[in-house]
Parts: C-alpha cells; sequence; structure tokens
C-alpha cells in the first residue's frame, strides 16, 4: 500500500479558514487524498472523538457533497457523493463552517467539564469522551456523579469560560509527556492516549493539557454556554452525563 504523501492539515495550521483549492494527490478506489485538506476526519486516536467535517466541493463545474473524510495506513482520505476525481486534479473546496464551530465549542467545552469534574474528584471514563452531533458531548462514568459535583464542574467551566483563556496546541515526544500533559482518568486505566511515538496536545492556559486531535476554540470565551442535557446512572452502575453547548454563536 503507498503513502499518500504528507496532507497539510488546514483544520490545524489555518484553523480559521473556510476555504481552499488542493491537489488530488492519490486515488483508491472511491476514495482521494489531497495535498491539503479543510476537512478534518474522525479520529480516535487520542480517544476524543468528533464528527468528521462536512463540506462541498466544486470540480469540473459541478459541486459535489464531501461524503466522508477518515484516516488510514497513516492518510487522510475523501469520498464525494457520486464521483471520484483523478490524479492532479484541482478542487474547490469549501468547509461547512457553522458545522466545524459547533464540534469546536462542544470539544472545547469537554475539555473543561472533564478538568473540572475530575479536580472534583469523579470517577474514571468507562468509554472515549465523544463530541455529537448538535453541539452534545457524551461522557460515560465508570459510578455515579453527584449532582452537586456536576453543578460545580458546570459552573467551574462556566468561570473558564468568562475568563477568556488561550487554547493551544503542543507536542509531546512519547517518554516525555507526563511532564507537562495531565493525565486522564480512564477504568482501565490509559492516562496519555495516543500513537506510540508523538502526542497531539491540547492546552487551555491554566486549566489542562490534554491528548487530543479533535478541533478546538482559540479562546475559551467562544465556548458559549454549556448546559448538562442529561446525567443518570445505568443498571451496570455507570453513570451517562450528556453536556451540550447553546446553539449559534
Ligand atoms: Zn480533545
Amino acid at each position: 500500500v503507498q503513502g499518500t504523501g504528507a496532507t497539510e492539515r488546514l483544520w490545524i495550521t489555518e484553523p480559521e479558514r473556510s476555504t481552499a483549492l488542493a491537489r488530488v494527490s492519490h486515488v483508491r478506489g472511491r476514495t482521494f487524498a489531497l495535498d491539503r485538506s479543510l476537512f478534518a476526519p474522525t479520529s480516535r486516536a487520542h480517544r476524543h472523538p468528533q464528527p468528521h467535517d462536512q463540506g462541498t466541493i466544486w470540480w469540473d463545474g459541478e459541486k459535489r457533497r464531501l461524503e466522508r473524510v477518515f484516516e488510514r495506513d497513516g492518510g487522510l482520505w475523501h469520498q464525494l457523493r457520486g464521483t471520484v476525481p483523478s490524479v492532479g486534479a484541482e478542487l474547490n473546496c469549501h468547509l461547512d463552517s457553522d458545522r466545524r464551530r459547533l464540534a469546536s465549542r462542544a470539544h472545547t467545552a469537554m475539555h473543561l467539564i472533564l478538568a473540572a469534574l475530575w479536580a472534583s474528584g469523579a470517577p474514571p471514563l468507562v468509554a472515549d469522551p465523544e463530541v455529537k452531533g448538535g453541539g452534545n458531548v457524551r461522557l460515560d462514568f465508570a459510578g455515579p456523579v453527584p449532582a452537586r459535583t456536576l453543578a460545580s464542574a458546570r459552573a467551574q467551566a462556566m468561570a473558564w469560560i468568562a475568563a477568556d483563556l488561550s487554547i493551544t496546541r503542543d507536542h509531546a515526544v512519547r517518554g516525555t509527556e507526563s511532564k507537562f500533559v495531565q493525565p486522564q482518568r480512564f477504568q482501565p486505566p490509559d492516562p496519555y492516549p495516543g500513537p506510540a511515538t508523538t502526542l497531539d496536545v491540547v492546552r487551555i492556559d491554566g486549566v489542562c493539557a490534554y491528548p487530543c486531535d479533535g478541533t478546538l476554540v482559540a479562546r475559551t470565551g467562544k465556548v458559549g454556554s454549556i448546559a448538562i442535557a442529561e446525567a443518570r446512572g445505568r443498571n451496570d452502575g455507570t453513570f451517562v452525563v450528556v453536556a451540550k453547548v447553546s446553539a449559534g454563536r
């Protein structure tokens, strides 16, 4: 299997960007790789999954909807509805920015809520914390999270949002991560999830630094408001929390 060469990941290098020209570098079946891409994939590599970006691509005078973008064999692969562009084709890519913004606000809220909950002794997670559609975040804890703990964690997260803290990306070489990355509490334990060589790290100034390959907003002030949409225990003893960021911002 051939590699795809390096795809420049514009959601990291130019996160505010919503349009780009890109050239097809490889085609495999119905999927293709680009020299650079606006579209962040779904990734579970750092155990912080979020839905892949959506958007449209103009090519050869026609507008096509991006059906899928995913990582496989170290490459970033795209799939369009109904067509496959050929190697060398130049594509005019448009990101669904509203959808991205909502996912980024929700992902940022997820880091804040987790940091606040764990600071107040919340149990470990039994599944990956996950950004869902519609600005929702789902957390599955190993045991109950008391209503009072949840309310104070939300209040702490809202205080961090009001403080408009900066959010930056970094990398940690395996073996050095415990010096500046906070452990996450999973059951079974997995304090620093991520690839074997280098971790992508997202740091929220003064709050937390977690391994993460999702999209986040640039400052906590952009998150808006967080509500707890659901909090309930299940028969197996685990406890589900769904947090949601306010719509339209
Ligand atoms: Zn994350």
